[in-house]
């Protein structure tokens, strides 16, 4: 990394992304000084050479350039890390492996600017992970060199050198966003925002002014906005000010939107784009397998402003979505018999993601519960008109139930909620897991709640 040449950079949290950026420095000449609170993960790193040093003493930032922090650790809410205290407090700039990609990239000079590699990097609330599958799939059906990284896919800092005519699709959480110091992609997206991870950004003031951050002063070229909330709508027309009609792409999932400038919306299952006025494109989304329901329409038409931004013709999007598979653990169908579907969310950890994957399908038999998110679950009761019955699972499988508008049954173990669920199930249903609850009062990750949910589905098939 240009300027961090010769000079110690402190890398705190020695997980996947710390010690890939300690490599990363390592290899651009750079010396990385690393720590962890855990010894283990210390002994990872000396394992491979680095010196840790404890940040926390005294004087530990007297020769150090930079503090890089790993995404996992919380550095101002709810209280300051006192390792990232004492490097600002020493004048030294704190940032991630994010702004260190960005950083390098921005340094590399490319042969033909027409042709240099493009960064497409996704934030908000969710659909970040689909519509960066999506995108992704779109450049490979295009056959446009591609790579995915960031929460999904790669380590920013462990990617393949990036070539000409390559697309660069990054997944950054509000978690990714808040400590780079360089943010410049090239083409920006926001899905939307809901309330999440409150806790570490004082509130949802600060979980936006995170997001935001991709889009401030020298950001991107193209930002596409989803504009389905007052957050979106802002910041939408914060970046069309004064810029050229094509800085912004206006997305809806729920809105007719028209006007002067350029835009991309679903409404009854199809797809629009509209520029300067006039219709370019219209794509009939109802029968598309792997987007399921108004939520993934929304991140249909976010996938495919950013693949138009990078030149994809309508046609070749079109085909690419009819190919798509979906993700694991999002709105996706994991087997059909006796005319009922049977859908593994598991993702939906929260109430409004859980919310989408109701609305998405009818006649449902719905299995959730968990470990709920602050707020409680009264947003939901406005989805669950197409809910059958509800089989609660989870430690509090009983409050939870309390509180739904619908008949609910407490299972104590998701092998019992899907036997009650298969056995009521008439043709026509769909039993669908979409938890709006974390997993970890049940399970280590919402992947491993997903895959129990598909193992016991599919020994009772
Ligand atoms: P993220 O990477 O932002 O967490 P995912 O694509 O992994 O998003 O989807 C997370 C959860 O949110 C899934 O349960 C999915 O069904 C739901 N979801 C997907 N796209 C959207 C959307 N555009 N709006 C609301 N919920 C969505």
């Amino acid at each position: 990394v240009q300027g961090l040449s010769g000079k110690r950079v402190a890398v705190l949290g020695l997980g996947r992304s710390g010690l890939s950026a300690a490599r990363a420095l390592d290899a651009g000449g750079a010396m990385p000084v690393c720590w962890d609170d855990n010894p283990e993960a210390r002994d990872r790193a000396e394992a491979e050479g680095f010196d840790c040093l404890d940040l926390r003493k005294q004087g530990a930032f007297d020769d150090i350039a930079r503090l890089i922090v790993s995404p996992g650790i919380p550095h101002l809410y709810p209280a300051p890390n006192p390792v990232v205290a004492a490097a600002l407090s020493a004048g030294v700039p704190v940032d991630n492996d994010i702004g260190l990609f960005f950083q390098s990239f921005a340094t590399q000079s490319w042969d033909n600017f027409d042709t240099a590699p493009r960064v497409i990097a996704v934030t908000g609330s969710n659909g970040k992970s689909t519509t960066c599958a999506l995108i992704h799939h779109i450049m490979e059906a295009a056959h446009r060199p591609s790579q995915l990284a960031g929460n999904i896919g790669r380590g920013v800092l462990d990617i393949d050198p990036p070539h000409d005519g390559e697309v660069i699709v990054l997944e950054l959480s509000s978690y990714q966003t808040d400590l780079a110091r360089n943010l410049t992609p090239d083409v920006a997206v926001f899905t939307n925002l809901t309330p999440d991870h409150l806790d570490r950004h004082a509130g949802m003031g600060g979980y936006f002014a995170a997001k935001r951050r991709l889009f401030a002063e020298g950001g991107p070229d193209r930002a596409i906005i989803g504009v389905d909330e007052a957050e979106g709508q802002y910041l939408a027309g914060q970046l069309s000010e004064g810029a050229s009609d094509d800085r912004v792409i206006r997305v809806s999932a729920e809105t007719k939107l028209g006007g002067p400038g350029w835009c991309v919306y679903a409404r009854k299952g199809y797809l629009s784009e509209f520029r300067k006025g006039r219709q370019v494109a219209s794509i009939d989304l109802r029968d598309i397998a792997g987007l399921p329901g108004a939520h993934n329409h929304q991140n249909a038409c976010a996938a495919y402003a950013a693949a138009r931004s990078v030149g994809i013709a309508p046609k070749v999007i079109e085909a690419a979505f009819r190919t798509f598979g979906g993700l694991p653990h999002r709105s996706q169908t994991i087997a059909e018999a006796d005319g009922v579907r049977y859908v593994n969310d598991s993702k939906a950890t929260n109430v409004d993601s859980a919310a989408k994957a109701l609305a998405a399908f009818s006649d449902i038999r719905w299995i959730c519960g968990g470990l709920q998110k602050e707020g409680g679950l009264g947003a939901l009761n406005a989805a669950t008109a197409s809910v059958k019955k509800a089989y609660v699972i989870g430690r509090e499988a009983a409050q939870f139930a309390m509180q739904l508008e619908v008949d609910a049954q407490v299972c104590t173990s998701m092998a019992e909620a899907v036997a009650a669920a298969m056995d009521e199930a008439e043709a026509g249903d769909v039993v669908l897991l979409a938890p709006a609850a974390a997993s970890f009062d049940q399970y280590d990750s919402f992947e491993r709640r997903g895959e129990d949910f598909v193992a016991e589905v599919t020994k009772r098939l």
